[in-house]
């Protein structure tokens, strides 16, 4: 019997079922990749998350080559792609792990129906802990707020084990032909300017990569993530979420590696647990995406549709994507991005309230810009982040949620570290006017003055948000 394995957001081979279910079942297998370009979802990997796929897709191939079989690479419709491989190789099994923005999951369920006439088709849970509708209130209805979804996941807690690689992966004698991984156009068409190399020289890829990184953060960082994640100048994260994304490693590997070095040591296992929540707050993203589709580029509340936001804002938006806005924190947080690929979370929560608060500009357009700027840009995540942020409906606060930069810069960038690292031309401040240089002392750094007053912009925002309660 002759297996494909359809790698999509799951690039590892450990802990991967539909990849150890083929090797079971099957006595050849094809571990196939396809760039689908007629995919709606497709289309809205941005930039910087192709870059990272590139990298991604080029480790995979090399760690099955180790073990003596190929990556296939392939592009196109997917349907047209599975049924001209079936019909060359004469495969009888179809194998995937389950994905689950919407336009993918129609995809999936179209190919399954068509093809499950004449094979086997077979789809399994590789990227969650929790299947979306294995998570239910009483009344058998999804949970809005995270706080009661996340109990309810703690009271129905397995500790499954991962799956281990599959000593033998079954190489089919003659694969067959594979698309070139430069061919499949992930890299920017345009060398210059060359924004992509810098980036991607500060992250390591691939399978191989994500245990190591979260080897290194057990090891070095957990026991201080509980204090000090909300630090942007401190590296007290996993920084794990990209590989995550591109299913370098799976939350069921995290939760268990986790586990088990925490094990017998109460302070290892409380921060265990906080870093094991946030793992919590991306299946409640993916299971909002799951029972809410609509949330991808809609409000969950659906009274925000009537929200007032700014009108030509174009200017504004410039500057605020450029890290040009005169507030100091807001400003590190957005070069950050365009450097690394990569924002700490508590300033991506800033950038957004500023974006969506005081600038009122829709929270879309934020989710876009980070999409494409993010190396861990997922669909689930970003659009649950920017609606928390926005209020638009994702565990909605009583007081609309809107931060003031200054503050929050004092409060988690105390001496001003990560804004000089990020803002160099403020390097030389002082840390009393770091997070709000007066006018003469921007005028002297060529730094921006700030672009709104905060006060005044703040009293507008909860106006509007009072008129759409009445
Ligand atoms: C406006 C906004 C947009 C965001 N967009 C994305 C996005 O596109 N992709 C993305 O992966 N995360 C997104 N996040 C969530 C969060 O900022 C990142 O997951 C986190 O900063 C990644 O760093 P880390 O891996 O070091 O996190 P850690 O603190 O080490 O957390 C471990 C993992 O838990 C998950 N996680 C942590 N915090 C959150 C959270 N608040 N929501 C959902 N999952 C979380 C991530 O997968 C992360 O890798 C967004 C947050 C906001 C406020």
């Amino acid at each position: 019997m002759r297996g494909i394995v359809w790698f999509r957001q799951d690039l590892r081979l450990a802990d991967n079922a539909a990849l150890v279910r083929a090797c079971e079942e099957c006595s050849e297998v094809i571990p196939v990749f396809i760039c689908d370009d007629n995919l709606e979802s497709m289309g809205r990997i941005g930039g910087a998350s192709q870059v990272w796929l590139h990298s991604s897709l080029k480790s995979l191939a090399s760690d099955l080559r180790e073990k003596g079989s190929k990556l296939i690479l392939k592009k196109g419709k997917a349907l047209t792609v599975l049924e001209d491989l079936i019909a060359s190789t004469q495969a009888t099994h179809l194998y995937w792990n389950r994905c689950y923005e919407p336009s993918i999951r129609k995809r999936d369920e179209a190919i399954k129906t068509k093809l499950k006439a004449s094979m086997k088709v077979q789809s399994f849970k590789g990227n969650l802990n929790f299947e979306p509708w294995e998570v239910l209130k009483k009344d058998e209805t999804p949970y809005r707020v995270f706080t009661p979804y996340w109990k309810k996941s703690l009271l129905e807690e397995r500790k499954p084990l991962p799956l281990p690689t599959p000593i033998d992966l079954k190489a089919m004698k003659s694969m067959p032909a594979s698309l070139s991984l430069e061919s499949l156009d992930l890299l920017p068409s345009h060398p210059i300017p060359d924004w992509h190399t810098p980036m991607m020289s500060r992250w390591n890829v691939g399978e191989k990569a994500a245990l190591k990184t979260l080897n290194d953060f057990l090891k070095n960082n957990i026991a201080s993530y509980k204090t000090q994640r909300d630090f942007p100048a401190v590296r007290a994260t996993s920084t794990l979420s990209a590989h995550l994304h591109f299913g370098e490693i799976s939350p069921v590997q995290i939760a268990h590696y986790t586990n088990a070095f925490a094990k017998g040591d109460s302070d290892h296992e409380a921060a265990a647990k906080a870093f094991l929540r946030q793992i919590s707050w991306r299946e409640f993203a993916y299971y909002l995406l799951f029972h809410f589709p609509h949330t991808l580029s809609q409000p969950l509340n659906k009274k925000f549709e009537r929200f007032l936001w700014a009108q030509d804002y174009q200017d504004d938006l410039r500057k605020w994507q450029q890290g040009r806005t005169g507030f100091p924190i807001i400003d590190a947080g957005m070069r950050e991005l365009w450097a690394t690929g990569l924002m700490h979370n508590r300033v991506r929560m800033l950038v957004a309230s500023f974006l969506t608060k005081n600038l009122l500009i829709p929270w879309q357009e934020g989710e876009a810009w980070f999409r494409d700027t993010l190396i861990d840009a997922d669909l689930a995540n970003n659009a649950m982040g920017w609606q928390w942020v926005a209020g638009t409906g994702v565990d909605a606060a009583p007081y609309f949620r809107i931060f003031n930069p200054r503050l929050q810069s004092k409060k988690f960038d105390k001496g001003g570290d990560y804004i000089r690292r990020w803002v160099p031309e403020l390097a030389a401040l002082d840390k009393k006017y770091i997070h709000e240089p007066t006018t003469e002392m921007s005028k002297e750094c060529s730094y921006p003055l700030p672009m709104v007053d905060l006060k005044v912009t703040r009293q507008r925002a909860l106006e509007r948000y009072k008129d759409l309660k009445s």
